[in-house]
């Protein structure tokens, strides 16, 4: 259907249908979840064997006794499979605790305040500071910026990753602009992955920006291909080749690898960075926790290991993904009721609706019992200027449910659009 071309009969008419059957559902009383970016139970289970892996030989490869403290750089072996994960030197990375957000978390306050390459180069002494976003994203991002006080600035997604000629106007006419968020491959959520270009332009940002203009490289979703392994061109040799290498911190977990409350988190960076950043973790820690890197090492020993585990996660969740991408082409290809692009990997599909109803979409499939992730929440403040987007997220519920949900997703879509297109012409 098409929601200009088609006639007020022929609209009336569907709306009247799908009145019927969004009341037919709520007789269901359905309780479904298409919220959490979260690895399902199964997926966590692929990685149990980390549990009593060690059998008490706590000693790494290199004789490092782990459950001593110290090696604030994380163990080498570990260090060495995040480097090849982000394509940087085994220098340049350090393998922390369990969460890439909580380094991103000290990597950003650690340049605000303490300076990344000395006290001179800390954000705190300009006036104000800001972030370029791109849009949609990752909400815990923007939470991030909201709690350290930095403004945040909107820049358009496109298929090839943000919009860079957006984004290099802005960084040129602004020295105020600090730092800005990428999550190169697989994009939380639209799963777009950087092309070559793109990258290449993000690496020579740090020549037109202001001073300590830092870019935060979220690389989630390293490893996480549902289909073939895709490239993602290497940030870090972009940046030797442009002579920015302060210019980029790159992060990565295994938090959707092996488990996600548990696993290891990654921070790399120029060796000036580097060196910066483990000054300020080294006030807060005396040393991560080795014992846990070294379980990690011994259940994946190498990258080709890490790549035939990440198989058996594509395995679990290509379904799911198919069963969304199904329902969604079945019921909106050829319409203007919504877009979205279909995804080779990560957690989430992204959908736009009609602009003004993702908000009331997503509280119409609340009244059916089915949870979406809340409208508004992929941009900065929560706000979503044209209140479009929807994360679906199809990871955590059984393929069945995934599908019963996205049925009810389609209904509330169609039903709102209509029912909007409707109101139109009536006025
Ligand atoms: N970055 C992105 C883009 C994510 O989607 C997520 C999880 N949803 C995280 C980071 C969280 O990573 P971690 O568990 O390592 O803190």
């Amino acid at each position: 259907m098409n929601l200009t071309t088609a006639s007020v009969d022929t609209l009336t008419q569907s709306a009247t249908e799908l009145r019927a059957q969004f009341e037919a559902y709520r007789q269901q009383g359905l309780n479904l979840d298409l919220t959490r970016g979260k690895p399902s139970s199964d997926q966590l289970t692929l990685a149990d064997d980390l549990d009593g892996i060690l059998k008490g030989n706590y000693t790494s490869a290199g004789g490092v006794d782990t459950r001593n403290y110290g090696g604030l750089e994380g163990l080498p072996e570990l260090r060495q499979l995040g480097a090849e994960m982000l394509g940087v030197n085994t220098d340049d990375i350090l393998a922390q605790g369990n969460s890439s957000l909580t380094l991103m978390f000290l990597a950003v306050l650690t340049a605000k305040d303490f300076g990344l390459r000395g006290e001179a180069s800390a954000w705190k002494h300009e006036t104000k500071i800001k972030f370029l976003c791109p849009v949609p994203g990752y909400d815990r991002h923007f939470s991030i910026c909201e709690q350290l006080g930095i403004e945040m600035i909107t820049v358009a997604m496109t298929a090839t990753g943000p919009d860079m000629d957006a984004v290099e106007a802005m960084v040129k006419a602004d020295s105020n602009i600090k730092g800005m968020w990428c999550v190169p491959k697989y994009s939380n959520p639209t799963g777009v992955v950087y092309s070559d270009e793109t990258v290449q332009r993000i690496a020579a940002l740090g020549n037109i920006a202001g001073d300590n203009f830092c870019v935060f490289w979220d690389n989630a979703y390293a490893v996480h291909d549902l289909n073939e392994v895709k490239p993602l061109a290497s940030i870090s040799a972009a940046c030797a080749t442009a002579g920015t290498e302060d210019s980029v911190i790159q992060f990565a977990s295994t938090s959707k690898i092996t488990h996600a409350g548990s696993g290891v988190a990654f921070i790399a960076s120029s060796k000036a960075n580097i060196t910066g950043l483990k000054k300020v973790f080294g006030i807060m820690s005396i040393g991560p926790d080795k014992v846990n890197q070294l379980r990690h090492i011994k259940l994946i020993p190498n990258y080709a290991s890490l790549l035939t585990h990440m198989q058996q996660h594509a395995g679990l969740l290509k379904p799911r993904f198919a069963s969304v991408l199904s329902h969604l082409d079945e019921a909106f290809a050829d319409t203007d009721l919504g877009q979205w692009e279909s995804v080779a990997g990560g957690y989430f599909v992204s959908f736009d609706a009609q602009p003004g109803l993702a908000k009331k979409i997503v509280s119409m499939a609340a009244e059916l019992g089915v949870k979406l992730t809340p409208a508004g929440a992929t941009f900065p403040y929560g706000n979503d200027p044209e209140d479009r987007n929807i994360r679906i997220a199809p990871t955590v519920p059984k393929l069945a449910q995934v599908d019963a949900a996205m049925k009810v997703f389609v209904l509330c879509v169609k039903l709102a659009s209509i029912e909007k297109a409707l109101d139109a012409r009536r006025f």
